[in-house]
């Protein structure tokens, strides 16, 4: 096949079009607040909606909220071919997490129709529900309730911070679109790609405006509960102290010791510290903390996480220590096939390709395991994400979608 259908691809309709979507929930500082189902995200689904009609696409959702723009296949009942990403954001998010996914694929699939071409399998464009998880925790639930991963039931009485539930919000979403149908979760698909900017700094370092995402690194986080038990400031003995802080900050420093390598690829965190009472003036009875544990390897994020609990309890002194694992995600690997498309997609265009991992969660961590997946990667500027100041270049985004169009008609062929 040639580049024709790449041919198509419009560099200032891509960029012009990410521009709009970054009104809806734009911030003084340029960066974009538009979390999962709030009014501003479905402002930009009714745009997206807009887009995908003239171009003659059919919308359709879920239970999950999902959102599909469906370029209709000469076989009407093969299964789909799906490539996007999501809208929704960070509260200080920027223009391009999540929304160069979903543009990108709108771009290839208004290519495609362009090129005078009629796909043999159905293509659809998704954005996917709160992958954020900002708003809703956890994050990529449209994407784990599609795929079959984690029950929709079990999401819909999550709550945010102002008290709406899951179910409400996706009741008011439904009634913004009251003519857009619904699907059903865990239809079959035929295969799904997801273009992201990479957020971090490899492909802008290395010179590449498209890189080949191998796999996902993994992912363990814990809950440490370490007991104590309160005394007055002044008074209490320090033989007879069971300072929940003293000992939570001891711990923190021995897993950090333990979790230290010269070549940076364990990344350990603790975001989350919170004390009680959190008086000045007692000795803290309790402190929780949180541990995200992240590595590429499978056998190394195992053995690492394995060892928590045994330095947890080697570093609590006279407090009692428990740890609570909360999320298992192992690193996975995309279908050497399907990388192979897009390098191949690219090699046709002239469009050089590094491969790398991704550092960061995406919806195709869910897919994944449904149908064969694979991501390309386009760069931001310095790795910047989860920040109003994020940027990308017009040309990055450019090349990636015509390697994305590329590759969805050779899936959909
Ligand atoms: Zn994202």
């Amino acid at each position: 096949m040639s580049a024709e259908v790449a041919a198509h691809v419009d560099r200032d309709r891509l960029w012009d079009r990410h521009m709009r979507l970054a009104l809806h929930g734009a911030t003084p500082a340029r960066g974009v607040n538009r979390q999962a189902l709030s009014t501003e995200e479905i402002a930009a689904r009714r745009e997206l909606i807009e887009w995908g009609v003239a171009l003659g696409l059919t919308p359709h959702t879920d239970p999950a909220g999902n959102l599909f723009l469906r370029l209709e296949g000469r076989d009407r009942d093969a299964p789909p071919v799906l490539s996007g990403s999501h809208l929704d954001s960070q509260p200080t998010g920027g223009k391009f997490d999540g929304v160069y996914g979903v543009l990108a694929a709108l771009e290839a699939v208004q290519a495609i129709i362009e090129s005078g071409r009629s796909p043999s399998r159905a293509i659809e464009v998704v954005a996917w529900m709160n992958e954020e998880g900002s708003r809703f925790a956890p994050g990529m639930m449209g994407s784990a309730a599609f795929a079959g991963a984690a029950p929709l039931a079990e999401m819909l009485p999550v709550r945010d911070v102002k008290g709406v539930s899951v179910q409400q919000a996706l009741a008011e979403m439904r009634a913004a679109f009251p003519s857009v149908p619904e699907r059903p979760l865990q239809r079959p698909v035929a295969a799904y790609v997801e273009a992201h900017i990479e957020q971090g700094p490899v492909l802008e370092r290395e010179g590449f405006s498209v890189g080949v995402v191998t796999g996902i690194q993994g992912k363990r986080t814990f809950r440490v509960t370490v007991t104590g038990e309160e005394a007055h400031a002044g008074t209490a003995r320090r033989q007879e102290r069971k300072d929940a802080l003293l000992a939570a900050t001891a711990i923190i420093q021995s897993l950090a010791n333990a979790m230290h390598d010269d070549a940076d690829i364990v990344k350990f965190t603790v975001g989350r510290l919170e004390v009680r009472p959190n008086a000045p003036s007692v000795v803290a009875g309790q402190a929780v903390f949180s541990i995200d544990l992240r590595h590429p390897d499978e056998s190394t994020l195992r053995a690492l996480g394995d060892r928590v609990p045994a330095i947890c309890a080697s570093s609590a002194g006279p407090c009692d220590v428990g740890v609570e694992e909360l999320v298992t995600a192992m690193p996975l690997e995309f279908p050497v096939t399907m990388r192979a498309e897009i390098a191949a997609a690219a090699a046709r265009l002239g469009v050089r390709t590094m491969d790398l991992p991704s550092a960061a969660g995406h919806d195709s961590r869910y897919l994944h395991g449904i149908c064969p997946s694979a991501m390309l990667f386009v760069p931001c500027k310095e790795g910047i994400s989860h920040n109003e100041a994020e940027s990308a270049k017009p040309e990055d985004l450019y090349d990636g979608a015509r390697v994305l169009a590329e590759t969805l008609a050779e899936l959909a062929e």
